[in-house]
Formats: structure tokens, sequence, C-alpha cells
């Protein structure tokens, strides 16, 4: 007879994330049993568990997994050594794809050169698209394994990763096609998304408008048609993409069936969430300069509003995105690294964490939820996010007191063990 639950893993402290009136949705001393890469049952460890034990192929004492200290224990009570069990990380905001990288510009900016400079020997985002444009499938490749590995040895289970450094056709379905690959090489799920609208390319400097219709009529249709993208994404910004433009790009995504992301009021108000919201786009990404006011229409149109710490970091922002009303409004707040080149080289999820308590005031707890279930939310997507029978297996175990700690520290930890799709990997 064939057994039940492919694996069983007891003695867990499980932060479900659910909505179940306990900090961190906690389950106390549970078992997760997992069949077919989902999650089969949460079980309570109490006197049933022994015939539970039975139903399970591969059975797992989480305690095990951590160093017992002898001299403290029983009186701690039941749960004072089981690991804590947290949904897999999902990083909603990357652009992990990319030629070249910029340290040398950093080096410059750092002995005083100007970004007029910079620009002028060929930096900046301009310098990140020939490199992108130069590079071959292999080693756009092998750069990104070892980016996205970084995160993955956090936890991370699933990152989305937007074109952008290409521009033309030709690059921009090559980054697509290599960040989709990534899946072959690591642990990770990757959701993919279209950003032919983060720059005007050189070809097209003296014509926005002959851009956006390129995205409309070429690119945005054969991306489509090939499926090599989740989501449609557009830099709405005064250095960026006007309203109209972006509008046009979103009523094209729409027509193609693809759902919309976008970078808004990242350096100014530029009305971008709003139009947005109108669209019932999955997420608004940065918003520091999004006004108290058009915060019900995002209420209204259930997206989410993604913070992306790393980058206020790194270009020394100082108008922080509207947490409060944010809040007030219900809104899911969702945290990702942003991971790219020039404004937030970030390889780590757990340190965007950190950075949204630490410089917006997020709770631990609203960080943890921003890097599992409201990401999962700005990503569309159901299946994960959460630990809940019938979700994706993937999850991770942490050898902490309260998952406080995994956003209180920087660099302080790493997961005991990460499962994806019910595999331990
Ligand atoms: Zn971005």
């Amino acid at each position: 007879m064939g057994y039940q639950y492919d694996t069983l893993i007891y003695n867990v402290r499980i932060a479900s994330m659910q909505n179940n009136g306990l900090p961190y949705g906690e389950l106390p001393s549970h078992a997760i049993a997992l069949k077919d890469g989902k999650i089969a049952a949460l079980i309570p460890c109490d006197n049933s568990l022994s015939e539970v034990l039975k139903q399970a192929k591969n059975v797992l004492d989480a305690t095990t997994l951590i160093s017992q200290d002898e001299d403290e224990g029983e009186d701690e009570g039941a749960n004072a050594k089981h690991p804590w069990l947290l949904p897999g990380f999902i990083d909603c905001h990357t652009h992990l794809v990319y030629g070249g990288n910029r340290a040398e510009e950093f080096e410059m900016r750092l002995q005083g050169a100007s970004y007029v400079d910079i620009a002028q020997r060929g930096g900046g985002i301009k310098g990140t698209v020939e490199k992108t444009r130069c590079a071959d499938e292999r080693t756009l490749r092998n750069t990104a394994i070892k980016r996205a590995k970084r995160l993955c040895e956090e936890g991370v289970t699933t990152i989305e990763v937007k074109s952008g450094y290409g521009l033309d056709l030709d690059t921009e379905a090559r980054m697509l096609r290599v960040a989709k690959s990534l899946e072959q090489h690591l642990p990770v799920s990757i959701q993919t998304t279209y950003l032919g609208a983060h720059a005007l390319p050189n070809e097209f400097t003296e014509d926005p408008d002959g851009y956006i219709d390129f995205i409309c009529n070429q690119a945005l249709p054969y991306i489509a048609s090939q499926n090599l993208a989740d989501a449609v994404d557009v830099f709405c910004e005064t250095i960026g993409f006007s309203t109209s433009q972006t509008e046009r790009v979103f009523s094209s995504a729409q027509k193609h069936g693809l759902p919309i992301k976008a970078h808004v009021e990242q350096l100014s108000d530029s009305k971008g969430a709003v139009l947005a919201a109108k669209y019932g786009a999955l997420s608004v990404d940065h918003i520091e300069y999004l006004a108290d006011s058009d915060i019900p229409l995002l209420a209204q149109s259930g997206t989410v509003a993604v913070l992306l710490p790393g980058a206020f970091y790194y270009l020394s922002e100082v108008q922080k995105p509207p947490v409060n009303a944010l809040r007030a409004h219900n809104v899911p707040m969702a945290i990702a690294t942003d991971f790219n080149p020039g404004s937030s080289p970030l390889a780590s999820i757990l340190t965007a964490m950190n950075m949204s308590c630490v410089l917006f005031q997020l709770t631990p707890e609203e960080a943890l939820r921003g890097a599992t279930v409201h990401a999962a939310s700005a990503l569309g997507l159901q299946d994960r996010g959460i630990i809940d029978v019938g979700r994706l297996a993937d999850f991770t175990l942490w050898d902490v007191e309260t998952p406080a700690e995994l956003a209180y520290c920087i660099n302080g930890h790493r997961p005991i063990a990460v499962y994806k799709e019910g595999k331990h990997v």
C-alpha cells in the first residue's frame, strides 16, 4: 500500500502568515505533511502524531536539525527548541539579468566624478544596455545564476526578473529566456516581466513615442506570442516615460492578456499609481512620492504596494513611502531587493527586510509578510506565500527563537533547511 504522505516534518513552529489572530499566523508545535510537491496537511504535535508518522514515507524530527543545549530544555516548554518554519521567500522585484556591472562607476563617483562625466564615459543605464546587448546567452546566464544563488541561500524560492537592459527585441527576448532558464540551475521558480519601457534606447533618442509604438506594435505582440513574460512593467517617471506613454503600454499589455506592474512615484508624484490602479495593476513599485490621497484607489483595485528600501538607501533618498497611510487603507505592502546594477546592487532579501524596518518603520512581521504572502500577491500567485494545505511546499526552517530575528539581524541568519515543491534542496 502506498503512503499517504511523501514527507512529514514534525516538531516545528510554523509562521504560516495566515490571518489566524496570532503574530506571524503562528501554528505552535506542528507537523507539516507533503505530497506531490504540495502541503497536504498541518497537524498539531499531540498524542495522535505517532499514528500520522506511519503514514509518511520520509519522516524528519526537525529538532535534530539544531544543536540542543543539554542545560536548558524541559522547563522552557515544548516549543523551546523547535525550529521555525516559514514560507519560502519571494523576491517580487529584481533586474538580475544584465551584462557587466557598475563597480567602476561606483568608484568614479566616490572619487568625485559627476553623473555627466560618468555618462560621457559610457556609464549609467546606457552602459548596462550596451554590455547586455553584447553579452551572449551563456554569459548572461552564468552571471545571473551567481546573483540568484545569493538570494536562494537566504531561502528565496521564487524570484521575479525583469527585462529592460536590451530595449531592442532580440536582447529583451534573450534576457527573458535567460531569466526563465535559472529554474534549470537553481531550486527556484522564476516569474518574468517585460520591461521594455525602462529607458529610451539610443536609436529612439529623438522619438520617444516611436519607441512606444515599437513596444506596442512589435515587441509586446512577439513576447506575448512566445510566452516569454508573465507580466509587463513600465518606468513611469519624469526621467522615464510619461503617463500617456505608460497608458499606451498598459493598454497593449491588457490586449495581450498580460497583467501589469509599474515603477511609479520613485522620484516625483507623476500620478503613475493612479493610472496603474485604473488598469488593475498587480503592483506599484517604489512609491516614495505617492500622495496619501491616491492610496484609496490602490485599495480599491487590489494593487500591492512594493517597497524597495535598497534603492532608497543606495540613492540616499530622503522621501519615504507613505507607510502609515498604506497601513490605514489596508493596502498590502511587499518588500523586494530591486536587485539591479545601478540603484540597488542588493543580493539579500533579509537585508531588504531589515532596511524596510529601519528606514521605513515596518514591523518585523510586516517585513516578513512583505517577502512572503504580499510578494506572492504582487506577482498574482495564489499558490504560495503562506503555509496552508494545498499550497506549494516551498518553505524554510530556521534556528531562531522568533521570526523577528530574521528582520532584526543583518547577515545574521541562513535557513537550516530549504524545501522547494516538497523536495529538500
Ligand atoms: Zn526596478
